[in-house]
């Protein structure tokens, strides 16, 4: 592969932590556990959709875009930091904000959406759940165009085959770190939302031929679904590099024992994982994506799914300022 040939951005300068969970693994009593700390990539309180952004931004500059419109729930993470890449750009950023859960937008929210306000987003557009993102993003950007400027439009979450070009780099780095550590891994657990992380991920070890077998840990979507999505993303990721033998489908590996009752909304699990990631080993989670995530890690661990000498990868994705509009659930306050 040869992600050079991409124009890229640099969000963040040096590759992210990858650190051993000591107190984590011991508690659980199982393999032992790492994590590969992209809550730390750049732009404001980083997460995954930096790694996209790197790839996506130097596409909209290339097009002499003056405006970054993008989509996404009413606390996302992916709209915060599409926002924190425009203002390092000297862009303006429009968002289309989805109530996937009916009622849940609130103008004077914190978390993400005070980030919103505080990051100088020029306009908030909210819309129910069922509405065309894509034809909601294009009334905006013909908006634009009518008064001259120029807009370039990201797909939720930026899990586009260029965007998921982050992921692919992930992967590599990961096997750099690997390789430099002397540490080799058995497994690997990500989040597995839009698409464009874990199917990246896929698509890069698939080329760099990792043998690391992968699990995304669905948030939203049914397992059947979220895999067919997830399998023509990653070849459509490896048809853009020009890796030449197809993703096989059996790499593919989803599960959605973890979305509770349905996309943000809180379950014990995940405030089990928040909390223990928390207080063994200082490390802040979210409620949406990494603690269902974590959920998934930790039952997958007390399933006896790992043998007790492997090593398991977890992949933090970011997200934590959705904690400070979750407090009472975090904190045991009001029930899951
Ligand atoms: C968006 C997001 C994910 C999911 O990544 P996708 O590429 O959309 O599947 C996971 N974790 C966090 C914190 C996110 O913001």
């Amino acid at each position: 592969m040869h992600l050079a040939r991409f124009p890229r951005r640099r969000y963040t300068p040096n590759p992210t932590p990858l650190e051993p969970l000591p107190a984590l693994s011991a508690a659980l009593g199982g393999p032992e556990l790492w994590v590969k700390r992209d809550d730390l990539l750049g732009l404001a309180a980083g997460g995954n959709k930096t790694r996209k952004l790197e790839f996506l931004v130097a596409d909209a500059l290339a097009q002499g875009a003056d405006t970054l419109i993008t989509v996404g729930a009413v606390q996302s993470n992916h709209c915060r930091l599409t926002l924190a890449a425009a203002v390092k750009e000297g862009l303006k950023c429009q968002l289309v904000l989805e109530q996937r859960v009916p009622g849940s937008y609130r103008e004077d929210a914190s978390g993400n959406n005070f980030l919103y306000q505080l990051l100088g987003v020029e306009r908030v557009q909210v819309v129910d759940a069922g509405t065309d993102l894509a034809a909601a993003m294009q009334g905006l950007a013909d908006e634009l165009a009518a008064q001259g400027r120029k807009a370039y439009v990201i797909p939720g979450g930026g899990s586009t085959p260029l965007g998921a070009l982050g992921y692919v780099a992930c992967a590599e780095e990961i096997m750099d770190q690997s390789f430099e550590l002397g540490v080799a891994f058995d497994h690997m657990v990500a989040s597995s939302g839009s698409g464009g992380t874990h199917a990246g991920l896929l698509a890069g070890l698939h080329g760099v031929n990792a043998n690391l077998p992968l699990t995304g840990v669905s948030v939203r979507a049914a397992r059947a679904p979220q895999e067919e999505k997830i399998h023509g993303l990653a070849q459509a990721a490896a048809n853009l590099l020009g890796v030449r033998s197809p993703v096989p489908r059996e790499l593919v590996e989803v599960v959605d024992d973890y979305v509770g009752p349905g996309y943000s909304l809180p379950t014990a699990s995940m405030v089990e994982a928040v909390q223990l990631f928390a207080r063994h080993e200082g490390i802040l989670l979210d409620p949406v994506y990494t603690g269902k995530t974590a959920a998934g890690l930790i039952g997958m661990v007390r399933a006896g799914r790992f043998a007790p000498g492997e090593r398991v990868l977890f992949l933090h994705t970011g997200g934590s300022p959705a904690l400070y509009a979750y407090e009472d659930v975090i904190l045991g306050r009001t029930p899951a």
